[in-house]
C-alpha cells in the first residue's frame, strides 16, 4: 500500500500521516525529516544538501530519485509518503517505481489550506528533533513548556519556518503543484481534504473517505 500526502508546507501532512501510520500500521516517511536527519548527522548527502534545505530550495530530482527508491525497497509493504513527490518529474518517478517494485499507489490525499493560515501556523510550529512529533504552541501545545510529550526533548523551531523562507517555499509549492494535482486528480484514490480545522475532525473525515478494502469515495 502506498499513500501520498500532497499539500503545502504547514498544511498538516505530517500530522495526518502520523495518524494514518497508527491507524493503518504502515510507516510514515517524511522526506523532509529524513533529509534534515542527514544534515544533522553530517553524512555525505547531508553535507551536499545542507544549504539547499536552509534556503528552502528543492534537493535535485536525481538525488531524490535514488533516495525514494531506497526508501521503497526498505519498506516492501508500503509507506505513507509525506513530502514526495514535489514536482512532475518526481510524480512520474514514483509511478515508475511503484510498477517496478509492485507497490500500489492507493490514495493521494490533497491537503488544502490558505497560504495566510499556513504562515500563521508555521510561526507557531515547533518540532521534536528526536521523534519528529509536531506541535503548535497555540492550537496543540506540549503538556510541559516547550518539551516533547513523548520523550522530553526540548522542542525546536525549524530554521526554514521563518516567514520569508516560508513564503519562498509556498511559491515553489504553488508553481509545481497545480500540474501534480492535475496528474493525480482523476485517479480513483484521489481526495481533497480541507485541513484548516480541528485535527480529530479532519482526520475523521479522511478516514470516512477511505475504506480499508482499498477503495475510496472519489473526490466530492
Ligand atoms: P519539508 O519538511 O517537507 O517541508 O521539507 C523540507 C525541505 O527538504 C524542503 O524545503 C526541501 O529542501 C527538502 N525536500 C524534502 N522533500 C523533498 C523532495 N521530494 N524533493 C526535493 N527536496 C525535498
Amino acid at each position: 500500500m502506498l499513500i501520498v500526502l500532497l499539500g503545502p508546507p504547514g498544511a498538516g501532512k505530517g500530522t495526518y500521516a502520523k495518524k494514518l501510520e497508527e491507524a493503518l500500521g504502515i510507516p510514515h516517511i517524511s522526506t523532509g525529516d529524513l533529509l534534515r536527519l542527514e544534515v544533522a548527522s553530517k553524512t555525505e548527502l547531508g553535507k551536499k544538501i545542507e544549504k539547499t534545505l536552509t534556503n528552502g530550495e528543492l534537493v535535485s530530482d536525481e538525488i531524490m530519485a535514488d533516495y525514494i527508491e531506497k526508501i521503497l525497497k526498505e519498506n516492501p509493504n508500503g509507506v505513507i509518503l509525506d513530502g514526495y513527490p514535489r514536482n512532475m518529474k518526481q510524480a512520474k518517478k514514483l509511478d515508475e517505481l511503484s510498477l517496478k517494485l509492485k507497490i500500489n499507489l492507493d490514495y493521494v490525499i490533497n491537503c488544502d489550506i490558505d497560504d495566510e493560515v499556513i504562515i500563521e501556523r508555521l510561526k507557531n510550529r515547533v518540532v521534536c528533533p528526536t521523534c519528529g512529533r509536531v506541535y503548535n504552541l497555540i492550537s496543540s501545545p506540549p503538556k510541559r513548556d516547550k518539551v516533547c510529550d513523548n520523550d522530553g526533548t526540548p522542542l525546536v523551531h525549524r530554521e526554514d519556518d521563518n516567514e520569508d523562507v516560508v513564503r519562498h517555499r509556498l511559491e515553489i509549492y504553488r508553481k509545481n503543484y497545480s500540474e501534480i494535482l492535475n496528474y493525480y486528480r482523476n485517479r480513483p484514490g484521489f481526495l481533497t481534504v480541507n485541513t484548516d480545522g480541528e485535527i480529530d475532525a479532519v482526520f475523521k473525515s479522511i478516514l470516512e473517505r477511505i475504506n480499508w478494502s482499498g477503495t475510496s469515495q472519489e473526490e466530492k
